[in-house]
């Protein structure tokens, strides 16, 4: 990843922060993007990352963004949101909200990105796309997801989509299909549950390892599917679930 210019959504905490570091890491020149600004101080000073407030749900914001960068060699989306509850629980509204972090944002993130990304890919050879999907998707699906698993599953759709686009491009694009990962919005929804201490059982009960993956189970895999280590990899739905689908 050496030099690359890299840019992750949601990366103020959880998945997308380790995320971030770990491309630093690799040799990557980040770019740490998040709603909150505030979330993003944790990553001040860490050498190769730079970080700008994003929201991904204002095109506008994308598009400003997108102009005042330079070209890229990876994009990152990250962002997303857990709808909880079954279709009897599930409101236009919350249905609306689901739809635009998860899939909407993604459009105009790709749109918006995916020109600079194919430059680069000339010049380069290679430049990746990674979009965060869940097991709970078109994989598999799982009890009160049904926003969540909706969303997703038109995750991975329009990652084959663009990875169908742009093969003969040198842009790669494929999707993440984590398991249950101990993150701060994981810790939040059994915050919320009626009764946390049996929330937690049941997550951790679905994992057939008898744990939730930490946020460094998944950076390597990450990392990989950004660089050029993956070069012959495009279009798929990349499974680190600690074994839920065996
Ligand atoms: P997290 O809550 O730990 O972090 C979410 C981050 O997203 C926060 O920093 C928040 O500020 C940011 N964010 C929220 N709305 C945003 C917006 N409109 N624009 C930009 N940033 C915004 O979350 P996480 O658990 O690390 O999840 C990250 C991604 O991984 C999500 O897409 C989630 O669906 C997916 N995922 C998580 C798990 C899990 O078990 N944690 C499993 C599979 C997939």
């Amino acid at each position: 990843m050496q030099n690359k210019v890299i840019l992750i959504t949601a990366a103020g905490q959880g998945i997308g922060a380790a995320s971030a570091r770990a491309c630093a890491a690799a040799g990557a020149r980040v770019i740490a993007t998040d709603v909150n600004a505030g979330l993003l101080t944790a990553l001040d000073g860490v050498p190769g990352i730079e970080t700008r407030q994003l929201d991904v749900t204002d095109a506008g914001a994308i598009a400003a963004l997108a102009a005042d960068l330079p070209d890229l060699d990876g994009l990152f989306n990250c962002a997303g949101v857990v709808h909880h509850g079954s279709i009897l629980e599930l409101s236009d509204d919350d249905w609306a909200f689901a739809l635009d972090l998860n899939v909407t944002a993604m459009v105009r993130m790709c749109r918006a990105f995916v020109p600079g990304l194919l430059r680069q890919a000339d010049q380069t050879g290679s430049a990746a796309i990674l979009n965060m999907s869940s097991m709970a998707s078109s994989v598999k699906g799982f009890q009160n997801r049904t926003a969540y698993g909706a969303t997703k599953a038109a995750v991975i759709g329009l990652t084959k989509a663009i990875a169908a686009d742009f093969v003969t491009r040198n842009l790669r694009c494929n999707a993440l299909c984590p398991g249950t990962v101990d993150t701060p919005s994981l810790q939040g929804r059994i915050a919320a549950a009626p009764d946390p201490v049996q929330a937690e059982k049941d997550f951790i009960a679905r994992q057939p390892m008898g744990r939730l993956a930490t946020v460094d189970d998944l950076t390597p895999t990450i990392v990989h599917l950004l660089s050029d280590g993956s070069r012959f990899v495009t279009g798929q739905a990349v499974l680190v679930d600690g074994g839920v689908t065996i």
